[in-house]
């Protein structure tokens, strides 16, 4: 399979269920968090995500932030959330994520990545050997730099759909 092809594609970070990690043999999930957990450079967190975060944490998923935005945006919302956290992680590279990795006490095949981007979170969480789900963005950024990555990112997206179909 392709770097560029998601291991999962699902609408929400809140789609991820217990059964579904459980069957996969994932015991940690890294988060991405602009437009995966919140909007993008919000510190707002929506009822049904926090309700998420809580029934993984009650389940001991262990649950870390690995987001390349900065340390100023990320930590009060980690702290918000109550989840350990790697700012400025440089996805696609995977130094944050081995990071991430060793911090939860698990192998890499325990771990799952979920982000919005497939050029950062998807290409990295498959370099790094991760089990990767891509979810939909919150909202589409306007500017023309990501409007021509989401094209981009489509092709990605089309062939994940034509792999699944069969
Ligand atoms: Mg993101």
């Amino acid at each position: 399979m392709s770097l560029f092809t998601p291991n999962l594609m699902l609408n929400n970070v809140t789609d991820i269920d217990l059964d579904f990690l459980e069957s996969k043999g994932i015991k940690g999930i890294i988060l991405d968090v602009d437009n995966t957990l919140t909007m993008h450079n919000s510190q707002e967190v929506h009822k049904i995500v926090l309700e998420w975060l809580q029934k993984m944490k009650d389940n001991s998923i262990k649950l870390i932030i690995v987001s390349n935005n900065y340390e100023e945006r990320i930590k009060p919302f980690a702290d918000k959330i109550g989840l350990d956290y790697i700012s400025f992680g440089c996805k696609p590279l995977t130094k944050g994520m081995t990071q991430a990795v060793k911090k939860m006490g698990l192998k890499k095949e325990q771990v799952a990545i979920v982000g919005d981007q497939i050029y950062t979170d998807i290409l990295g969480g498959n370099l790094k050997g991760l089990y990767t789900i891509l979810v939909v963005p919150f909202e589409l950024e306007n500017t023309t730099f990501f409007k021509i990555k989401r094209r981009l990112e489509k092709l990605h997206i089309n062939k994940y759909n034509r792999i699944n179909r069969k």
